[in-house]
């Protein structure tokens, strides 16, 4: 298997050339690096060769990975993009740059009321089920717009946009990503602070060509960096 850091580069490489392609600046694409099963050692070895951002899905795997030597006291985000549930909210409220997988209102004013306890205004997205599986998590595309008339309102969690995981096969991924780029752009319509409703959070190593051409500002990858999970 090639290096974490080589195969840092070369996904940096795809990204770049996708935001030629899409007439994009590079810096309007942030690439997250997912974690999920690997170790804090292969962590430490992307952000030793630069990364910063990292995702992680589950919240106890999370938990005991930030706590690792090979981690302690290192300055790198991390956005929570597993699904989450409003009972473990808690355990990580204080310690995400932004979460990504909220997908019920109940969750997003649990989350508002623990950051409140901390102090903390925190960033989330709403999770979207664009591909309509039933089997996957997210809101409708249909409730969206209501789900987040209730979370506008919450004063320690701040909507910031959607995310979503698309259909395996990437002519269907681009349609849903379009769709989730329609979503949002209503949304903004609706909402009191249109300015904050910037994200995208949708790609991942099989189809983040297809997002950035579709308007993605967040790419997850794990695979194309640090190998098969
Ligand atoms: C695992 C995971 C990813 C990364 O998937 P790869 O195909 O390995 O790049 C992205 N997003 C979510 C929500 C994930 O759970």
């Amino acid at each position: 298997m090639e290096s974490i850091s080589s195969n840092l580069a070369e996904v940096k490489e795809q990204i770049a050339s996708a935001c030629r392609k899409a007439g994009r600046r590079e810096d309007e694409v942030k690439l997250i690096a997912v974690s999920k099963t690997k170790s804090a050692a292969a962590v430490r070895e992307a952000w030793d060769a630069g990364h910063r951002e990292f995702g992680e899905s589950y919240v106890q795997e999370f938990l005991e990975k930030i706590e690792a030597p090979e981690l302690a006291g290192l300055p790198l985000s991390w956005h929570f993009i597993g699904h989450l549930q409003s009972n473990k909210v808690r355990q990580i409220v204080d310690k995400v740059t932004m979460i990504h997988g909220i997908d019920k209102v109940s969750t997003a004013e649990e989350l508002s009321k623990r950051a409140e306890q901390h102090g903390l205004t925190v960033d989330y997205l709403l999770e979207v089920n664009v591909s309509r599986e039933g089997s996957k998590y997210g809101l409708d595309p249909s409730s969206v717009l209501q789900a987040a008339e209730s979370c506008f309102a919450l004063p320690n969690a701040r909507l910031r946009g959607l995310m979503t995981i698309a259909s395996p096969d990437p002519s269907e991924a681009r349609r849903e990503f379009s769709e989730l780029r329609q979503t949002l752009e209503k949304l903004r319509q609706n909402a009191p602070e249109p300015s904050l409703l910037t994200e995208l959070s949708m790609g991942m190593s099989g189809d983040f060509e297809e997002a950035i051409l579709e308007g993605a500002t967040m790419i997850r990858i794990g695979t194309a960096i640090f190998g098969w999970r």
